[in-house]
């Protein structure tokens, strides 16, 4: 109801809606531990999501850092941002559009996530920023912000370069404060000058919001705020879009204020419970792997144990005839050969779907076992099933993968990882 009453107002026009988004803000940034005082305001703005967030957030550095050169009198045409290779699309969105070279840091076989060490080594004096990822969107594992941090003081110390940390903690930012509140991901390091957050993911509010919030005022540069005062009161504003709908600002005031900590905590504790028990089922039938961790956004990633001659691809494929969408997709580099399938355990996904799926996943798995493979068939390629027990070397196995991601072109059926 809350949400049709103010489905027609955009934010702006709207003082109303305006104070609650400032008070989103506040909670929000004080939740990530930003160093405010009892009476001070915290700086940060509710967008479209976390991909405009980010934007936003890159846009901040980029303009701190060409700042910052000009008055050394040094270079600024060359910026670049460094991130591990498992970062959203977003952030090859951010750095495409805004022209700044994005530099990955490669992954590796059982090694899912951006290593810090390897993170600090390619950071150099055009370093906008380093992006650390609290829960990767492919496996939900939080990178060790905490030791991305205390490396690059003492590079900062030596080099004298000041490069700051950006957190996207998209999904991670509304679980780690309830349920892991002793990890120190937060502006609790100093390093960290921004964080951004989705609503519409653990914030538990429809899609279409998201948050950025600062460390402090500083850390924005003025010049990209933008001051109207055309709706009746002065109004700054740092956004991409103008208009936006109102209706999510005001169901995420209406979350926070209504679950407030213990509730959120309640829900994330019961997100993890039932992420253990897929989890578990999963791992009793003997024929995956787990790539995911326990501590981390409560999803379950698993990947099919040994060389089986059915790929991931094929149980998406027929878990969707009980009704079930579970992606499959294959790692970025340099981990391509690996693919794992995802279930990410929301509000919503109780434990007797757990249970259901892993019964569902068993049927499928019995029902393969009697199958030849799909995929030989469909590429026309010699008899995989003699690759049954043998070791299958990395180039076979791409061109497994490359066949299906063909064949599931060719169907028009691609799934995608948000
Ligand atoms: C989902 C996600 C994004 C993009 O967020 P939207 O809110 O969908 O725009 C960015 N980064 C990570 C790590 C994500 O999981």
């Amino acid at each position: 109801m809350l949400i049709m009453n103010s489905i027609h107002w955009t934010y702006q026009s709207c003082n109303y809606v305006s104070y609650r988004m400032n008070r989103c803000v506040n909670m929000i940034a004080r939740l990530f531990n930003a160093p405010l005082g009892d009476t001070e305001t915290a700086m940060g703005v509710g967008t479209v999501g976390s991909s405009e967030a980010i934007m936003l957030a890159g846009l901040a550095f980029k303009r701190n850092w060409q700042n910052k050169r000009k008055a050394e009198g040094k270079t600024y045409d060359k910026p670049n941002i460094v991130t591990g290779a498992n970062v959203q699309v977003c952030w090859e969105k951010f750095a495409r559009y805004f022209e700044v070279e994005l530099k990955e840091i490669k992954l590796s076989e059982g090694y899912y996530v951006m290593d810090p060490e390897k993170a600090v080594d390619m950071v150099d004096e055009n370093t906008i920023c380093v992006a650390a990822i609290l829960g990767s969107t492919l496996t939900g594992e939080f990178e060790d912000v905490k030791r991305l941090n205390d490396l690059l003081v003492k590079k900062n110390d030596a080099t004298g370069w000041n490069t700051p940390i950006h957190v996207d903690a998209a999904s991670g930012g509304f679980i780690a404060p309830f349920i892991y509140p002793e990890l120190e991901w937060d502006f609790r390091l100093p390093l960290v000058k921004s964080i951004n957050v989705s609503g519409h993911k653990y914030g538990l509010v429809y899609a279409g919001i998201g948050w950025v919030v600062w460390r402090t005022q500083h850390d924005l540069p003025d010049e990209l705020i933008f001051h109207i005062n055309y709706l009746g009161a002065d109004q700054p504003t740092f956004t991409l879009n103008f208009s936006k709908g109102s209706s999510q600002i005001i169901a995420q005031y209406y979350q926070l204020i209504r679950l407030g900590f213990e509730g959120y905590k309640n829900v994330m504790e019961n997100c993890r419970e039932n992420m253990l028990v897929l989890k578990e089922g999963i791992e009793k039938t003997e024929r995956f792997n787990i790539v995911s961790k326990d501590v981390g956004v409560p999803l379950v990633a698993f990947s099919l144990k040994g060389q089986s001659f059915h790929s991931e691809f094929e149980i998406s494929e027929m878990l969707r005839r009980f009704g079930w969408i579970v992606p499959a997709y294959t790692m970025p580099a340099d981990a391509e050969h690996i693919t794992v399938l995802r279930v990410v355990i929301r509000e919503d996904f109780s434990r007797t779907l757990a249970e259901r799926l892993v019964a569902d996943s068993l049927k499928v798995l019995h029902e393969l076992d009697t199958l030849p493979s799909k995929i030989s068939r469909k590429m026309g390629a010699e008899d995989f099933g003699n690759v049954k027990g043998k070791k299958v070397k990395r180039e076979k196995l791409m061109e497994v993968i490359v066949g299906w991601r063909k064949f599931v072109k060719d169907r028009k059926k691609m799934n995608g990882v948000c």
